[in-house]
């Protein structure tokens, strides 16, 4: 990272054609100082977030997950685990025995949008039908086996087994959920069915679950990462700053909800005219800004929203519009890994265009492969910011002089894009030189990880 801009892809665009649609990229182009700015606000705001009296104001909530301890190797036993979050939601029966977790089976089903967006008790009821399906294939009736339950919204914790939901984020709007305890909801519809039960229930974040599964394979993971549908991160904080909580011995995971930073104004001199309109169209406007910038529901919403000025502006596909490409989520952010591959992205973009309804020239696809690029680039980057806050915050307040930990990291947008965590580890070399930062990039992180988190929990409470 030489230049600000020396990595995208400028090639094979007549210089005159790219002075003029840079001037639409130039803003979403952030410099180093702009980036250092970023990280700074952040960790101002972690601060505000943690702290009693500021949290209720907070944009960055900071939010204690009661997860105290990371897994030390002893744990075992036979577990659930659902996961609820993303695009699909996921049954699964987990072993843990001498340092592995097996995932003895797995079930999983798409979320109908009629029941995203229908009412709490018939979510709920989904849910419990399909564990009951699940307990009966594999033969679990009878059995009370603990359950993890990763549910990927932010979650005001009172304890591992109650937890309020603060607000739907993604693509969920449940009635009559925020607000309630997601725990006792779940409960609720299980004795609905009075048809198989389940021990105690551990509810976590995916981002801890993602951290605690990595923990098993190495234990200096005290960072989880998400950015896929959402985006978020939480980390392993000295108990003494987690001024909400009773306690100064230890630490506990810090679910930071950083898809929020930004929500308070603190944002608006980076956003661009193209997010403004992504939030406006989305099904939660105001909310959850900095994730708007960087997740895959939106990605290709702001690469589509470019291109469609692009093309008004003439500087696309001779100024003819098609019907898809003034049609919201037609462009998928799977598109941008397509088109951004090295070796066959233009062709991808070709087809990906044609598909679309486009009558592109060669010149079209190159332009159309920068745009991507810039806004990836920008997310990754983003994505580094904020990474980076998280580990010197860890540094600081250890004393350390350099900082060595592993972050754990699931998510589309991180696995499938083709240089995504290059660029987001750049960033991070960048704004924390002091750490060195390993990825480990989590196998079925937030199932295995719910297990882990009800294993931990099981081990505790015999006192071990
Ligand atoms: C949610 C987080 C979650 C993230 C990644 C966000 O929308 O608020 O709780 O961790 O998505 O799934
Ligand atoms: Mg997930």
């Amino acid at each position: 990272m030489s230049g600000e801009t020396s990595h995208l892809h400028l090639d094979g665009i007549p210089s005159d054609r790219l002075r003029q649609v840079q001037k639409y990229l130039k803003p979403f182009h952030l410099s180093r100082k702009k980036l250092r700015e970023i990280s700074t606000r952040l960790w101002t705001d972690m601060i505000r977030g943690l702290g009693k009296r500021t949290h209720n104001k907070a944009a960055v909530k900071m939010l204690p997950t009661f997860v105290r301890a990371t897994p030390d190797g002893t744990e075992k036993g036979d577990f659930l685990a659902l996961d609820l979050g993303g695009t699909n939601f996921r049954v699964l029966h987990v072993r843990v025995v001498e340092e592995e977790q097996r995932v003895l089976k797995v079930s999983q089903h798409a979320i109908p949008k009629k029941i995203m967006l229908g009412t709490g008790e018939q979510l709920f009821n989904h849910i419990a039908t399909r564990l009951g399906d699940f307990v009966d294939s594999q033969n679990l009736k009878g059995q009370t086996l603990p359950l993890g339950f990763t549910f990927s919204f932010p979650c005001e914790q009172k304890e591992i087994d109650k937890s309020i939901l603060i607000r739907w984020t993604k693509g969920f709007n449940c009635s009559g959920v925020e607000g309630k305890d997601v725990v006792k909801l779940l409960k609720e519809a299980i004795q609905r069915k009075e048809d198989y039960d389940i021990g105690s229930v551990a509810m976590v974040n995916d981002t801890v679950g993602t951290m605690m599964s990595c923990g098993y394979r190495d234990q200096s993971c005290e960072i989880g990462m998400i950015i896929g549908t959402g985006t978020n991160a939480c980390y392993m904080e000295e108990m003494k700053n987690v001024k909400r909580v009773e306690g100064e011995d230890g630490r506990m995971c810090i679910n930071t909800e950083w898809g929020g930073f930004g929500d308070d104004g603190s944002l608006r001199n980076i956003l661009t005219k193209f997010d403004v309109q992504v939030d406006k169209m989305s099904i939660n406007p105001g909310v959850h800004t900095f994730e708007k910038m960087i997740s895959g529901m939106y990605l290709g919403e702001i690469v589509r929203l470019l291109l469609v000025k692009l093309t008004e502006d003439k500087l696309l596909f001779n100024g003819q519009m098609s019907e898809a490409l003034r049609t919201k989520d037609k462009f998928q952010t799977k598109f941008i890994s397509e088109i951004e591959e090295e070796d066959n992205g233009l062709e991808n973009g070709e087809k990906i265009l044609t598909e679309l309804g486009l009558k592109w020239d060669p010149v079209d696809v190159r332009v159309v492969r920068l745009v991507c690029d810039t806004i990836s680039s920008r997310s990754a980057r983003l994505c580094g910011a904020a990474l980076a806050t998280i580990a010197n915050r860890i540094r600081t307040y250890r004393r350390l002089d350099h900082l060595k930990t592993t972050v754990g990291v699931d998510g589309t947008v991180y696995r499938k894009h083709p240089n995504f965590s290059e660029e987001l580890q750049v960033t991070v070399r960048l704004l924390a030189p002091e750490c060195s930062i390993t990825f480990l990039v989590s196998e079925d992180g937030s199932g295995k990880g719910a297990a882990m988190v009800a294993a931990v929990a099981e081990r505790l409470s015999r006192g071990q």
